[in-house]
């Protein structure tokens, strides 16, 4: 395959916004991406680049804006169907329309088709990597890998497990939780771009024997990434207290089990004690933020100043979530710190969105950059894409004052194009 030379605008991470400031991202008005064998073999000048590589096949973008595709790290893909539902705080979301729709995941052909349908959906929004946990059914994770790979594309799953406090048919047991888990691990993870998560739901639906196995099982695979739910509403907090009465707090029930480590990753983290802040910290797990999801549980408001100090990676936790776009995922996160009087900078969304969450994942290097060695995972932007958002990037005087009202009003129709792996596949589903 020739190398391709993709031009455009860049905007690349040369650090963590966060902590060096919005000039951590570089901006280049005519920039370039050398791509060769699906990783980006060299970021710069476009004319340069291409002066330099005359074989190139050239994929030329105009004013559009070259990122890494976003990244998505908390979802739930067996939700997809179930998105945008009414009414519903977490408790009565999860028993009124969660544990019925992921009854119908025990078949594998629905587990194959929404897999396929929620993974061309999120290409389309830009979306190259994901991490989401799949059902209680070994299905429902051989389904979602499979789609992945077909689609090339790096993706995190486990299989959620789960063994009180939920329908009968969706329960498992600590030892089955565990015999299935590995045998998962030992079928995807490492296979080709597929990384398996360890998947307790959340402590209300583990019983200690079953998150003990499940510490037990990620001491043996630490290579794997641990992924759960942490402290998303009060109501659900009071609940752990009471399942729990001898633990610290909610995350001591994860950190008794043996779950608290590198590569665990806790999504929502909204209601979280000094203590919870400090041990996340210093176990260097990570937190993400899934604020469309926040605000339409209404289960609180995360603190984004927490990127200064921990892992923290930004997810849309589709269908709790009410958006399938990164884009509008983004501008919730800028409402959420709006309200709690820290407004995100563009540079620091952009940054949640891309390589915050594949460092959340443990997927730095992999994707989620703008670097060479990194797979060519990218997304190009087009930010005029609507009459309203044209006029107002219009009047922009820098690179941050054009990107904000894609930030704020764009949807799908502002995606140019995605790559995944250097192959263009928006709206070519396959
Ligand atoms: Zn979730």
């Amino acid at each position: 395959m020739p190398d391709r030379l993709i031009l455009g605008q860049t905007l690349e991470a040369r650090g963590n916004p966060f902590l060096d400031g919005p000039g951590a991202m570089v901006h280049s008005t005519r920039g370039g991406v050398l791509v060769r064998d699906g990783r980006i073999n060299e970021v710069g000048d476009g004319a340069s680049l291409r002066a330099a590589n005359p074989g190139a096949e050239i994929t030329d973008h105009g004013a559009g804006l070259i990122l890494p595709g976003f990244v998505d790290a908390h979802v739930h893909y067996p939700q997809t169907g179930i998105i945008a539902s009414w009414g519903k705080r977490l408790i009565d979301w999860l028993n009124t329309y969660t544990f019925p729709e992921e009854m119908r995941f025990s078949d594998p052909g629905v587990a194959s088709e929404v897999a396929g349908r929620y993974l061309d959906l999120v290409l389309a929004n830009g979306t190259t990597t994901v991490a989401s946990y799949c059902t209680i059914h070994p299905g429902s994770v051989d389904a979602f890998f499979e789609a992945a790979a077909a689609r090339g594309m790096a993706v995190v799953a486990g299989k959620t497990c789960m063994d009180r406090n939920a329908p009968e048919s969706l329960l498992d047991t600590a030892a089955s939780a565990y015999d299935d888990s590995k045998a998962l691990i030992a079928r995807w993870h490492g296979t080709g771009r597929a990384r398996y998560a360890i998947t307790p739901r959340f402590s209300p639906t583990s019983t200690r024997d079953q998150l003990s196995a499940l510490g037990a099982l990620w001491s043996e695979h630490p290579d794997c990434l641990m992924q759960t739910h942490l402290s998303e509403q009060k109501e659900e907090v009071a609940w752990v207290a009471d399942l729990f009465p001898e633990a610290r707090d909610y995350l001591d029930t994860y950190e008794a089990a043996g779950l608290l480590g590198p590569g665990a990753v806790f999504g929502h983290a909204i209601h979280l004690t000094g203590r919870e802040r400090t041990r996340i910290a210093e176990a260097d797990a990570a937190l993400v933020h899934c604020p469309t999801s926040n605000t339409f549980i209404g289960s609180g408001l995360f603190d984004v100043s927490l990127a200064e100090t921990h892992r923290t990676g930004l997810a849309t936790d589709t269908g709790g979530g009410s958006s399938f776009s990164m884009l509008r995922t983004m501008a919730a996160a800028y409402e959420v710190s709006q309200l709690r009087g820290r407004p995100a900078h563009p540079a620091e969304l952009l940054w949640l969105a891309t390589e915050g969450s594949a460092r959340a994942l443990r997927l730095e290097g992999e994707t989620g950059r703008l670097a060479a060695g990194a797979a060519a995972d990218l997304v190009v932007l087009d930010l005029a894409s609507t009459p309203a958002i044209a006029q107002r990037a219009d009047r922009a005087g820098d690179i941050w004052e054009a990107v904000f009202p894609t930030i704020m009003m764009g949807d799908d129709r502002a995606i140019l194009e995605t790559y995944v792996a250097g192959r263009p596949v928006t709206n070519k589903p396959l």
